[in-house]
């Protein structure tokens, strides 16, 4: 009942040509694509180059964060109002913007709404850091990320809010979380949304991210409460980022 959906993340990669390049090996290579989504989340500066290369195919766009605000003096930012007639999602929280650029839940949950109000899927990103997981504090961590991400969010919204859970210690480390230790996050994660948002939790897409390869992928993607991958560091090798996709199909 929930479609997968796969997402790369390029992050600070490819210039402009580069991108678009990379996005039309994409094109050739997921024409097989049916009945899952795909999302290429370029710089923000490849939005448009991205767009021209994947029009008229199955593959979405996505943007790899947004500020809150419409508009304003917000020197280097970018708002939901520029995005939304560019891209269908967006990346927030990602646990890069959380660590190198201090966001806090709340910031994230301001831009949470800011995405739904324009239009966007917001994909929360949520995960522990190895500390948090070597003193037993994944649980509190991803209830308070859920619970703080989404405050305010009504249940109809969330049901086009993904979610990602990224384990903070598994991102471009090469080390993934093993299929079970993901399939038990993930499913905690979906207890959360229904304590908070009751059954329409069962509709939420919820995806798992680090270090995910084609090698993983069909183990990880397999499992009932993991509904997709957010892709880093593999989304940026063709060839890699179609064997995940190719996993992850029905
Ligand atoms: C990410 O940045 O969201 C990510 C999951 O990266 P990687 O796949 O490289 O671990």
């Amino acid at each position: 009942m929930r479609k997968p959906f796969i997402a790369g993340n390029w992050k600070m990669n490819k210039t402009v040509d580069e991108a678009y390049d990379l996005a039309i090996e994409l094109v050739t290579g997921l024409r097989f694509v049916r009945d899952i989504d795909v999302a290429l989340c370029p710089p923000f500066v490849s939005l448009t180059a991205v767009k021209s290369a994947i029009a008229n195919t199955m593959l979405k766009l996505g943007a790899q964060n947004m500020h809150d605000q419409d508009r304003g003096a917000f020197t280097g930012e970018i708002s939901p109002v520029m995005l939304k007639d560019l891209v269908e999602y967006v990346i927030l929280g990602h646990s890069e913007r959380r660590q190198h650029f201090g966001e806090s839940d709340a910031f994230i949950n301001r831009k949470v709404h800011a995405a739904l109000r324009h239009g966007l899927h917001p994909i929360l990103c949520i995960g522990e850091t190895l500390e948090q997981n070597e003193r037993g504090e994944t649980e509190s961590v991803l209830a308070r990320q859920t619970r703080e991400g989404l405050a305010g969010v009504s249940a109809d919204q969330v049901a086009s809010v993904v979610i990602a859970y990224e384990p903070v210690w598994a991102i471009g480390t090469g080390r993934a979380a093993t299929a079970e230790d993901a399939q038990q996050r993930c499913a905690f994660i979906r207890q959360e949304l229904r304590a908070m948002f009751g059954e329409v939790a069962d509709a939420v897409r919820i995806q798992y991210g680090g270090s995910v390869t084609p090698a993983n992928a069909p183990e990880l993607l397999c499992q009932p409460d993991i509904d997709g991958a957010l892709v880093g560091g593999a989304s940026l090798k063709s060839e890699d980022f179609i064997a995940i996709v190719r996993a992850a199909h029905p």
